[in-house]
């Protein structure tokens, strides 16, 4: 589908998205409903044509008055993401749009069907500031944080695709927060995304904590806030290196919170929420994937003697064009988990989704600019 003109949206608040109603809470949406001079129990049957029926169109909304209609969309369901480009791979069982935000700023989501779960991918900011530099969004900075409603709009589409039979499936069982940049630096839009999925309908969409899985690179009071929200969602903490001079280098921020302190983190977060913890690794060739690596990240893991606590995933890197950072080889990967498995530890090579379309984060919009 290609590009409309250029957008008009609905009085935007100045430098942020326009309100829209996946970012108010259940009694916001009521007072607000009021406020505008309709009755309480429209927000009521608001949330139930947007959380449920998927609907934005007002023309969709038959048990409300016409004369209610469009000024209840126009003040609650602005038109936030706006498709550029969608592209589709593994034999139509990855979906992946490039979405125009109301500034402008373009970001991605990815709809991938297994056989027994839905997942979305969804970015939660316009780039990223981590500038881990095996990533094609590390190069290009952040742009800005998106709005709750933003992120909650991607997994909306994606219900929406399947209900439409764009893609075959039920439901989007999973969402994971793995597109462009990094959750835990847009926290407030985050958690309150989260906690729209969540939310029973009609009042959220209605999912299960645990099919929701939150990465960080390892932003340590996030991390510890986030063990805190009574949501056990998985956390997936992106290591890469499994030592500081290393991770230094992979994922800069390790020089303020280090290897030590985030596996620790994440320890804590196990141990708190009963969840187990996600340690992402992405295998680069001859960078971080020698076989005395796996010995350390094995070492660097294990607490109080058990695994119980932990899953590795090791991700195939999915080489950005022109870029020194490429795959390992099979050899390596292979003789990588078979180290680790020799010592116990749960390891797992992801599915590498949508390489035919520039599946790795960031890659679509980087295209685009
Ligand atoms: S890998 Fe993740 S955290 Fe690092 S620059 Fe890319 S999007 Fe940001």
């Amino acid at each position: 589908m290609s590009e409309p003109l250029p957008l008009v949206f609905e009085s935007p608040r100045r430098g942020q998205p326009p309100r829209h109603w996946a970012d108010l809470t259940p009694t916001q949406r009521r007072e607000l409903v009021e406020a505008a001079g309709h009755r309480a129990y429209r927000a009521r049957q608001l949330s139930a044509h947007y959380f449920e029926g998927l609907r934005t169109d007002p023309g969709e909304w038959t048990d409300l008055p016409e004369t209610v209609r469009a000024s209840l969309a126009a003040s609650f369901m602005p038109d936030l993401l706006r498709e550029v480009r969608t592209q589709t791979a593994d034999h139509g069982d990855t979906v992946k749009t490039l979405w125009r935000l109301y500034d402008n700023a373009l970001v991605e989501s990815v709809l991938m069907r297994y056989p027994d779960r839905v997942t979305m991918c969804v970015s939660s900011q316009a780039g990223c500031g981590m500038a881990c530099p095996f990533c094609a969004t590390g190069q290009g900075g952040l742009q800005r944080n998106l709005s709750t409603a933003e992120i909650v709009e991607q997994v909306v589409d994606g219900s929406r695709r399947l209900r439409h039979g764009d893609i075959d499936g039920h439901r989007v069982s999973n969402v994971v927060f793995m597109g462009m940049g990094e959750p835990m630096a847009n926290y407030k839009a985050v958690i309150g995304a989260v906690r729209q999925l969540v939310t029973p309908t009609p009042d959220g969409l209605g999912m299960s904590a645990r099919g929701i899985t939150v990465s960080t690179v390892g932003l340590v009071p996030r991390m510890q806030q986030l063990a805190t929200e009574g949501i056990p969602v998985t956390l997936a903490l992106s290591l890469h290196a499994a030592d500081d001079e290393l991770r230094d280098e992979l994922v800069p921020i390790n020089t303020r919170w280090n290897v030590d302190e985030v596996v620790n983190a994440a320890w804590e977060y196990a141990r708190q929420t009963k969840r187990r913890v996600s340690i992402e690794y992405a295998l680069i060739r001859d960078v971080n994937d020698q076989a005395f690596r796996a010995d350390l990240l094995a070492k660097v893991l294990k607490r109080r003697g058990n695994w119980g606590w932990v899953h590795v995933n090791l991700i195939p890197l999915n080489p950005t064009p022109g870029s020194r950072w490429t795959a390992s080889r099979r050899r390596d990967e292979a003789e990588f988990v078979r180290r680790l498995r020799d010592k116990g530890v749960p390891v797992t090579v992801r599915d590498t989704r949508g390489r035919e379309i520039d599946g790795a984060c960031g890659q679509l919009a980087a295209t685009d600019r």
